[in-house]
């Protein structure tokens, strides 16, 4: 039988994939989608929606931002609280599922189920369990197939209490003892909602400080939240291991000590998703890390082949993803839209409290040798966030000295994630703090701490 001929063939399902799809669909093109999967949406339907739906759920039926203000407990107790959790969560995944497949069914994508792999020419072969194998062959093949969590070599994942970051966005029940080894922004999300949900957390850490390409007094500052929430965090613990022993579960921190929790997460970094995709043989280079290289079009090293996503390494944000995959999308057709991947994403960071930042941190400025200086408001100061019970963290700007450009902008805090796009906009325009100085804000907000973290900048700067 004759291999089907496709326009575009995209390899994986996850936001990447999708995006991809629809862009070239949209403008006309024939478009094939093959993920392994049954269905769509990759990393984002498992770790960041559960994640991110956990966490809200987390806060809202423990009461945990608001039971401060009004003197009274709304905690359920742990069985039910994750009881509901779990069922708001799946229902959430189900709907972002729902979402994708729609997208690719309005957008007349081919949906393709099964393992695939590059083959000769430029065809993709794909298994599905229990199927002959079939071929497809295209104009041009995009690969987006992901990642998955790096096991460090040692720890013994197949013990049902050691789980990944995968694993962990399913746990559906509640914990009384949790061990989070990594400090990165997986392991700062989950330790900080497993201890909102009441938990005894231990975060461990190998560096020196957590969210390390954060800025350092944002960091620091979160640090210090987490301690006041009940969380202990352990820094500069070198390596951790786990083990099975008679009393139980254990961890083994580098510094000598011994823990004993119910579970433990090791969130150690991703890796990428190209084992068996048979690159070598088609001409598709990687680099050391296994990564796939690709230039500033997000071309492969073989011609007709694109890559995007986490399959390319860093940042591996599905936010990022999905940019690279549209823009790699308009260079393979020359579609008239998106050349290049915005060069200031923001990043955020959904703990308890969440944490956002956009453009340069302080030490990063002064690296580049740009005299700075740096306005902060705290929330605890912001009417808003007093009424909602939620102030912990500040806006902190990081502005240029000689003109007060807006270089920086970080937030700590109840709906940080959201507030960053502010300050983003400001800093994609070339703004100064002045734009908050002479702006109207509504009044309570929280944004209003943009304008006197200004009035501080000013300040510092003896204006
Ligand atoms: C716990 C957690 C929280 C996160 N939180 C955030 C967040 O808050 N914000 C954010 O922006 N990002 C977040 N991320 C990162 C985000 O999930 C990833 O960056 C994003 O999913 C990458 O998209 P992708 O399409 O490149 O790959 P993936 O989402 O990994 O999708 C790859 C797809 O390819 C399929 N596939 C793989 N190999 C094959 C094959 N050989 N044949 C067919 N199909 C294949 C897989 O089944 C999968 O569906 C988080 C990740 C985790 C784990």
């Amino acid at each position: 039988m004759d291999a089907a001929h496709y326009d575009l063939v995209v390899l994986g399902g996850g936001p990447a994939g999708e995006k991809a799809a629809a862009q070239a669909a949209y403008w006309g093109k024939r478009v094939a989608l093959v993920d392994q999967a049954p269905q769509l949406g990759g990393a984002m339907s498992g770790g960041v929606v559960s994640s991110k739906t956990m966490r809200e759920a987390a806060l809202y039926l423990t009461g945990f931002r608001r039971r401060d203000v009004y003197d009274v407990s709304l905690d359920l107790t742990p069985e039910v609280a994750t009881d509901h959790l779990r069922r708001r969560t799946d229902a959430v995944v189900q709907m972002m599922v729902d979402r994708a497949t729609e997208n690719m069914r309005r957008h007349g994508v081919d949906r393709v189920h099964g393992r695939a792999a590059l083959g000769p020419g430029r065809s993709v072969v794909v298994h599905a369990p229990g199927e002959e194998a079939t071929t497809l062959t295209a104009e041009v093949i995009i690969i987006t197939t992901g990642s998955r969590p790096f096991h460090p070599p040692g720890i013994p994942f197949d013990d049902p209490d050691v789980l990944d970051s995968d694993a962990a966005a399913l746990l559906d029940h509640p914990l009384r003892s949790l061990v989070v080894v990594g400090g990165g922004a997986v392991g700062c999300e989950f330790a900080s909602i497993f201890t909102a949900l009441g938990a005894d957390v231990v975060l461990v850490d190998s560096g020196t400080r957590l969210l390390p390409f954060m800025d350092a007094e944002i960091s620091e500052e979160l640090t210090s939240v987490f301690r006041g929430m009940g969380m202990r965090v352990v820094q500069g613990a070198g390596r951790a291991r786990a083990s099975r022993a008679a009393a139980g579960l254990q961890v083994e921190l580098a510094t000598g000590e011994t823990l004993h929790p119910e579970k433990v997460i090791f969130a150690a970094g991703r890796a990428g998703n190209t084992e068996g995709l048979e690159l070598e043989a088609a001409a598709v280079a990687t680099d050391e890390r296994g990564r796939i290289v690709v230039d500033e079009h997000f071309r492969t090293t073989a011609e007709g082949i694109y890559a995007a996503g986490d399959v390319i390494g860093p940042p591996a944000l599905g936010s990022v993803s999905m940019e690279q995959a549209r823009v790699a999308a308009c260079w393979a057709f020359d579609i008239p839209l998106k050349r290049a991947v915005d060069s200031l994403p923001p990043f955020g960071v959904y703990s308890v409290p969440e944490v956002a930042m956009v453009g340069l941190t302080e030490e990063a400025a002064a690296a580049q040798g740009i005299a700075h200086a740096a306005g902060r408001a705290r929330f605890n100061a912001n009417t808003r966030a007093s009424i909602s019970g939620a102030t912990e963290g500040m806006v902190k700007l990081v502005f240029a000295r000689d003109d007060a450009t807006v270089l920086g902008v970080h937030v700590l805090g109840e709906g940080a994630t959201e507030l960053v796009h502010l300050g983003q906009a400001l800093i994609h325009f070339g703004g100064t703090i002045d734009y908050f100085i002479d702006t109207t804000f509504n009044v309570p907000t929280m944004s209003e701490a943009f304008k006197y973290a200004a009035y501080d900048g000013l300040r510092q700067i003896g204006r």
